[in-house]
């Protein structure tokens, strides 16, 4: 069995590490492979020719590919972005796991439904937060730094918008940052200043390298709850796996191949 990772860079992943991770523990004769895809087409035929059996998809082509598949079910073509293929085959199936990923590490630590949550950022995964929000009864406002990008979003879901430059007058129950920004190698950066951050009692990065980002250091100290993204991107592969093999994906050590690899300093900071 062989299935891969889709991306452009991907040298900085920790999918493979998880996903080998996983399917060595559940005895499947099988290996993920990182590939860095020149030509998204081509690689999409490589994909059946090769009999790949399953894909991880990121940046830049969560929504390019949908262009390559036969099918996309309904939770990733109304969030405009796939991050999963099951190949069945021949026949290719997207999928997204983004939004399943972040909802269930948001519900286990707060409740959703009837909250004012904010989503930094408009991209691939702004859009699976705002239907994993949307479906869970919370009510979103978008904030981007490009004020156009967040009016498209919000004209299309029917929700408020805003600026980044106007975060800090904006109170809210939940502050979910899908920016890329403080990811490592650039941990020092933060995309909101923390004194703009006492507004919200909650603050979630999808950032799981570093495992604590400044967002989240920054959020601590102004007296807020936060979650990082590390167990986002532990549900969303183990629903990757699910959908590759239908057997049950061994989470708990899956995430522990995640954060062995992360640094001592954070792990101590669990
Ligand atoms: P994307 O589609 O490229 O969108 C990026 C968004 O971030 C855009 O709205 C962009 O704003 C904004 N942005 C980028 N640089 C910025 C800066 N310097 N200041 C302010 N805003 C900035 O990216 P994506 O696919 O959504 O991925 C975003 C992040 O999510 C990545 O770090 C990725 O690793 C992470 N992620 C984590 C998981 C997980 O499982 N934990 C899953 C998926 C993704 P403009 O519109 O102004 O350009």
């Amino acid at each position: 069995m062989i299935y891969a990772l889709f991306g452009n860079p991907v040298a900085q992943s920790l999918s493979p590490l998880m996903h080998n991770a996983a399917l060595k523990e559940m005895g499947i004769p099988g290996i993920y492979v990182p590939f860095c895809v020149r030509n998204l087409p081509l690689a999409v035929q490589g994909l059946r020719g090769l009999d790949i059996q399953g894909v991880s998809v990121t940046i830049p082509f969560k929504t390019e590919i949908m262009d390559y598949l036969n099918d996309v079910d309904d939770e990733a073509l109304r969030i405009g972005a796939v991050n999963t293929v099951v190949n069945r085959d021949g026949r290719l199936t997207g999928h997204n796991t983004d939004w399943r990923g972040l909802i269930r590490s948001m519900k286990e630590k707060t409740e959703i439904k009837g909250k004012t949550v904010v989503i930094l950022g408009a991209g691939g995964t702004a859009r699976a937060a705002l239907y994993g929000v949307v479906k869970e009864g919370g009510h979103p406002v978008i904030i981007n730094r490009t004020r156009g990008k967040a009016r498209a979003l919000a004209q299309d879901w029917e929700c408020p918008y805003e600026s980044l430059k106007n975060v800090g007058k904006i109170k809210a129950d939940i502050l979910i940052n899908t920016t890329p920004v403080g990811m490592f190698p650039r941990e020092a950066e933060s995309p909101v200043a923390g004194n703009a951050l006492k507004n919200f009692p909650w603050v979630v990065d999808v950032i799981y390298n570093p495992f604590k980002t400044k967002l989240l250091k920054d959020a601590e100290k102004a007296g807020c709850r936060t979650l990082s993204g590390l167990d986002m991107f532990v549900y969303q592969g183990a629903e990757q796996i699910r959908l590759w093999t239908d057997k049950e994906p061994p989470r708990a050590l899956m995430r522990q191949a995640v954060l062995d690899h992360l640094a001592f300093g954070e792990k101590e900071s669990l």
